[in-house]
């Protein structure tokens, strides 16, 4: 039987406020969407949080033992800069101040957002499409939303009618705004735009002359909305009508409230049954940003090359630092958090270590299956992995009591306990455990500097093609020698 017919699982929607039941549309399987990142710089630490509260509801998911169908996509074009309906696309943006294509662009940040997220060892999604590569599925949604009267072109470009919309279903349900406050609150500043209404928002956009950016379609050669992209990636991949959408609190509005019309107006259903919003981190108080430089890189975590830190900290203890919080609260960042955060971690790997050695009584002292439900109750109860971490406390409490021979537990009992904290520190929560790491990179240094001596060797003999093949087939495999005053170093 699989796990998750014997837990109740409760996810808090966005759309409803509340906590609800969790049932699929299909029994065992899981469609689920995430906004992913817009490529047009490295990604920070708070958007790695994001996608890190996803990383480890899908891990849940999975451990749960549902089939699921994650997609996450790549946003590389459409976005404009300042989240604004006018302006520049912040791709082009980049590709003009750096003089480079906006595909040299996509690639050089798609690149490092994957090399992130290897580093802090998320799952890869089971697919991650790209905007540009969904050109013709956006225009298709043009077309239905046009013929259903919600759409209409003005000068090359199309837009939709919220508040024609608005009349028969509901614009800002997921975001608790209404339509005449919005549009009460709204000035058109500059009157020149061709919208009926100033909320209606672009689904296809006319480009400018020197916009490099630019597609043909019945309209005019230009490039999509922003919001449209996930309508048809997510329906594409997952239909029109699936099980979970989720993204970070500021796309609540105006992006997903958008997405849900466009779909609504499109296909006549709504799409998503839960959405869930995952929260900021900030830094002194404010939101971690790209535009505003108020941010740290993932990067400067694992070197310690930032004001704020006194030291570097591994992805592990990044990921402990960030999972100690729940995904809907906010979470601010600081030296003194994430120094604390090393301190848990360090005691859970020991624990651990410890486990691997304690012995079996023939009785139990410890009420270990109550323990064990009470893990999944944490996760059941909207992926509340602070009080996972808790419990899982409550389990090195446990392993240190063994191991000080003040309590037993048989061999059933000591092998559930093994298999939970196992299963929830490295599948749910994904930590690794930093030995492991720290004796495979200690494995290669020994094994190259072995070589660099067999080369040295060589040289010393005068066999020159031997220790060339070393040197060349080292870089071959990524590992470069350089020989300097004190020796032959080496860079991976
Ligand atoms: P972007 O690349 O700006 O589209 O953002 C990618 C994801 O990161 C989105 O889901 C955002 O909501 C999320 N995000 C942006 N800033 C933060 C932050 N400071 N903390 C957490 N998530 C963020
Ligand atoms: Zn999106």
């Amino acid at each position: 039987m699989s796990l998750y017919k014997s837990q109740i699982l409760k996810i808090y929607n966005s759309l409803s406020g509340e906590k609800e039941t969790f049932v699929p549309i299909n029994e065992g399987n899981i469609g689920m969407y995430v906004c992913g990142p817009t490529v047009y710089s490295n990604v920070h630490l708070g958007n790695v949080r994001t996608f890190m509260s996803f990383d480890v509801i899908f891990r849940y998911l999975l451990h749960l033992e549902y089939k699921v169908r994650y997609v996450r996509n790549i946003t590389d074009v459409g976005h404009i800069v300042d989240d604004a309906e006018d302006g520049e696309d912040k791709i082009a943006k980049k590709a003009r101040l750096e003089q480079l294509e906006p595909m040299e662009v996509v690639q050089r940040y798609t690149i490092d957002f994957h090399d992130i997220l290897k580093a802090f060892n998320f799952l890869p999604p089971s697919i991650e499409p790209t905007a540009t590569g969904h050109i013709i599925e956006q225009i298709e949604i043009i077309k239905k939303i046009i013929d259903s009267g919600i759409g209409y072109e003005a000068n090359g470009s199309v837009y939709f009618d919220v508040v024609k919309f608005n009349k028969t279903n509901h614009y800002g349900r997921l975001s608790g705004r209404n339509i005449e406050d919005m549009l009460a609150n709204t000035r058109d500043l500059d009157g020149q735009t061709d919208k009926r209404n100033p909320q209606d928002f672009a689904l296809w956009k006319k480009a400018e002359p020197q916009h490099i950016m630019r597609w043909p379609s019945p309209w005019s050669d230009g490039f999509p909305g922003w919001h449209l992209e996930c309508t048809a990636m997510s329906t594409k991949y997952l239909g029109n009508h699936f099980d979970i959408h989720g993204g970070g609190m500021d796309l609540k509005f105006p992006h997903h409230e958008c997405e849900i019309a466009q779909n609504e107006a499109c296909t006549g259903q709504t799409p998503v049954n839960y959405w869930m919003h995952a929260n900021m981190l900030t830094l002194n108080g404010k939101k971690m940003a790209k535009s505003t430089g108020n941010n740290i890189l993932p990067g400067e975590i694992l070197t310690g090359k930032n004001n704020i830190l006194s030291k570097a900290f591994s992805a592990s203890v990044a990921r402990f630092f960030m999972l100690q919080a729940h995904y809907r609260s906010i979470l601010d960042f600081s030296d003194d958090a994430i120094v604390a955060a090393e301190k848990g971690y360090k005691r859970l790997m020991e624990a651990l270590e410890t486990l691997k050695d304690l012995n079996s009584s023939s009785t139990s002292s410890l009420a270990i299956e109550a323990w064990k439900q009470s893990c999944y109750d944490a996760m059941n109860d909207d992926f509340n992995s602070p009080i996972l971490i808790a419990n899982l406390f409550e389990g090195v409490r446990y392993i240190n009591l063994i191991n000080d021979e003040k309590e037993t537990l048989n061999a059933v009992d000591l092998a559930t306990l093994s298999a939970t904290m196992q299963a929830f520190v490295f599948d749910v929560l994904g930590l690794e455990d930093e030995k492991v790491a720290d004796s495979s990179s200690d494995k290669l240094e020994g094994t190259v500097n072995m070589l660099i001596g067999m080369r040295n060797q060589a040289r010393a003999d005068k066999n020159f093609a031997l220790s060339d093949q070393i040197r060349d087939q080292l870089i071959t495999l990524g590992i470069q020698l350089k020989d300097g005053k004190e020796g032959t170093t080496f860079t991976v």
